[in-house]
């Protein structure tokens, strides 16, 4: 093994899934946590950063708290949905937080104990297997390349995971580029949006502001996502979006499972959690909560593989409501019945 680092454990990637592993594993394990993330700041994870019900439930159930510098402005507790195949928009009430992703990433990290050994700016880029050990090479800020072993390896490295692609070459997971641009804050009722146009996205698109941001995205088929994008921004004009001159424009994978049977959780002393191993809502491409109670069932149960009983019913759940907002005849039917929908006055 000559004289390469050994672990326990070597956790790659540290946003919420791996971080929060990371802070609630036992201390008896020797650890190495990776992340490409800079603590210097350059990397953002594209997201939408609503907090969601089940999100808040877990961070109380795990007994934390979020502090007031993580919030952005406004808290906003509608969501305005349009749909462009039956020309119905509704209002529905919604229970998001409003954060400021990228300071949730970094106080994730910031809560994992002193004790684990840490490499940000620093990517994995290949693993291999040797008499028993995972042996991790990673590139770190310098452009030097480093190599760890460990007993175990738990890959929280997210939709594009080498963690997953490493374990299960040939398992195929259905997956969009998601795209989102930030424009200068441009309304005075600032709004979350919802929109469904199957003509662009089997998918849907959002829109919501943070601080001085006005954000538009959506999640697009590989093929065409870039064009998609563009055709559903001119699309919404008829709707009084303004989506001219974007301060930024930023692009990731997002996976969305088909059948609880999509999701991989590892072999061989080999871990995936969050979204790497496929957990993420296929209704509303919520992940924060998967991510953290993926972490928190694999932590109790380290090294035994937790049956993720809740999430599996949790996910079944949602397979569920997908016809209900994703086919046209059947959202329409909701749409029009008015069902949960209030009156916002605009
Ligand atoms: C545009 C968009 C909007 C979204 N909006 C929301 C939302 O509003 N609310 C919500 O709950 N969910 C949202 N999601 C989903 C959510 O962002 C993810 O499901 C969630 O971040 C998953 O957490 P994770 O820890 O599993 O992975 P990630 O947050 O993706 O973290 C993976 C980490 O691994 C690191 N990494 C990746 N590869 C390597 C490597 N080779 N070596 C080292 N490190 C590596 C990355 O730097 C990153 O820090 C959104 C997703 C997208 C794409």
């Amino acid at each position: 093994m000559g004289s390469m680092e050994h672990y326990d454990i070597i956790i790659i990637g540290l946003g919420p899934a791996g971080a929060t592993f990371a802070r609630l594993v036992p201390d008896k394990y020797h650890i190495l946590a990776i992340d490409a993330k800079g603590e210097a700041d350059q990397y953002r994870k594209p997201c939408g950063g609503l907090l969601a019900p089940d999100a808040q439930k877990t961070i109380a159930e795990m007994g934390f708290h979020i502090t007031k510098d993580l919030l952005v402005d406004p808290q906003i507790f509608s969501v305005h949905t349009i749909d462009f195949s039956s020309k119905l928009e509704r209002h529905y009430q919604r229970a998001y937080v409003n954060l400021d992703r990228h300071a949730f990433d970094m106080w994730c990290i910031a809560q994992m104990p002193d004790r684990i050994d840490r490499s940000m700016d620093s990517r994995v880029i290949r693993i291999d297997w040797q008499d028993g050990n995972y042996i991790i090479h990673y590139r770190t800020r310098s452009g030097q390349t480093v190599t760890a072993s460990a007993r175990y390896i738990v890959g929280a490295d997210g939709a594009n995971s080498l963690v997953r692609r490493s374990l299960y070459p040939t398992h195929k997971m259905r997956t969009y580029l998601s795209i989102q641009e930030w424009y200068p804050h441009q309304a005075s009722h600032p709004f979350y949006a919802s929109i469904f146009d199957p003509e662009v996205s089997d998918c849907y698109s959002w829109a919501m502001y943070k601080d001085d941001c006005f954000i538009f995205g959506g999640a697009y088929p590989q093929a065409g996502a870039r064009e998609r994008f563009d055709r559903q921004k001119k699309k919404l004009r008829d709707y009084g979006f303004v989506l001219d001159r974007p301060i930024k424009r930023e692009a990731c994978l997002v996976l969305r499972p088909e059948r609880v049977a999509d999701i991989v959780t590892g072999k061989h002393g080999a871990y995936l959690i969050g979204e790497a191993a496929g957990w993420i809502s296929p209704s509303s491409l919520e992940g924060i909560s998967y991510a953290l109670i993926s972490a928190r069932e694999l932590a109790r149960h380290f090294p035994d593989m937790p049956s993720y009983r809740r999430l599996k019913l949790k996910l079944f759940g949602k397979l569920l409501k997908v016809p209900f907002l994703y086919q046209p005849t059947l959202r329409r039917l909701i749409m029009q019945s008015g069902l949960q929908s209030i009156k916002v006055k605009t």
